[in-house]
């Protein structure tokens, strides 16, 4: 195999029966016939080596990330995962990498039932763009200014994982630390909530996907929604590992109120909603922990786990 194109044919060009995918990889443009009385959500996020993963991470996990990392953007909107673009920057072709990131992504996209419909592949510093489209019911899609006080702010699944994971593998501190570890599995092959977040369309008042920590993404609901929120320390659901840290050293909260990359969905739902939120949550095995409540008084306390209010410090990651 040589060449641009023998190396899109080969890795990226895959056997779609979707029909509203009327032109695929391979022309200038896709085609795609929008389902009638749905709206479309589009989202773009791009992961670069030694800035959003350690260079050593292992291709197929990054094959896996790089989109999960997008559907948990069409699932934090309460959107059906459709189609994908992926440009692709690459230092050299390295068959070895893009058979794993290839199998990584292509397992990912088919359990999600996406489709890739086109990209751009060019040489240079390893760089991976994904550009997701999901669908949603006209008026459904749920956002991150809809919260009312009184409404009760969940999160799915655990926090501070990742944050654990990355902490733990850059430290080295465990030098016979598994690849298939709980915490290297969060950080390096989230599993984004999308059928739960799907579900939420009708009964979250907003929501957002946790990729830059609890208070940082909280945050953004409270500051478009204009309202404040109290949240509890030893509610915030945490793994056996991080469980552990936290008994040991408070200053171990921080993983899960600042570190990033969990994925979870952060979202907030009237009393009313509590019922129907808990059957939806175990008729699809989604966890779902209560945290906290919104209210007027502007801004995010926290409650450490002996009830009082704990400084906060940061405001998740920026790149600026
Ligand atoms: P153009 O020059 O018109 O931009 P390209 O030569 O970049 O086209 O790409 C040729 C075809 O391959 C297009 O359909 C494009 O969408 C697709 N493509 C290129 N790179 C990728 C990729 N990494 N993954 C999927 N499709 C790709
Ligand atoms: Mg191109």
């Amino acid at each position: 195999m040589s060449g641009e194109f023998d190396l899109i044919e080969h890795f990226f060009t895959w056997e779609s029966k979707t029909a509203s995918v009327v032109q695929g990889v391979g022309d200038d443009t896709a085609i795609l016939d929008p389902p009638s009385g749905q709206e479309l959500l589009v989202t773009t996020d791009t992961l670069v080596s030694a800035v959003h993963f350690p260079d050593n991470t292992d291709p197929y996990s990054l094959g896996v990330k790089s989109l999960a990392v997008n559907l948990s953007d069409l699932a934090s909107m309460g959107g059906r995962p459709w189609c994908f673009t992926l440009a692709l920057s690459l230092p050299d072709y390295d068959a070895a990498f893009l058979t794993g990131f290839a199998n990584g992504l292509r397992e990912t996209a088919e359990h999600y039932g996406i489709t890739l419909v086109g990209g751009d592949t060019t040489r240079g510093p390893l760089t991976i763009t994904i550009q997701a489209i999901g669908t949603v019911v006209r008026g459904m899609g749920v956002r991150r200014c809809g919260a009312q006080v009184g409404d009760l702010v969940f999160v799915t699944g655990d926090l501070g994982a990742a944050a654990l994971g990355l902490e733990r593998w850059q430290s080295q501190q465990n030098p016979s630390f598994d690849r298939d570890d709980y915490c290297y599995t969060s950080l390096h092959r989230p599993v984004p909530r999308v059928a739960f977040g799907r579900a939420l369309c009708g009964h979250a008042s907003a929501m957002i996907d946790c990729s830059d920590g609890l208070v940082a993404d909280l945050g953004h609901v409270l500051d478009n929604s204009r309202v404040g929120a109290e949240i509890r320390c030893s509610r915030l659901p945490l793994c056996a590992a991080l469980q552990e840290e936290v008994q040991q050293d408070p200053q171990q909260w921080r993983h899960a109120l600042y570190g990033g990359d969990d994925y979870e969905l952060i979202f907030t739902a009237s009393a009313g909603e509590v019922e129907i939120i808990a059957a939806i949550a175990d008729q699809l095995a989604c966890p779902v922990s209560a945290v906290g409540h919104i209210r007027a008084e502007p801004g995010l306390s926290v409650l450490d786990a002996q009830e009082r209010p704990m400084p906060l410090s940061g405001s998740g990651y920026s790149h600026f």
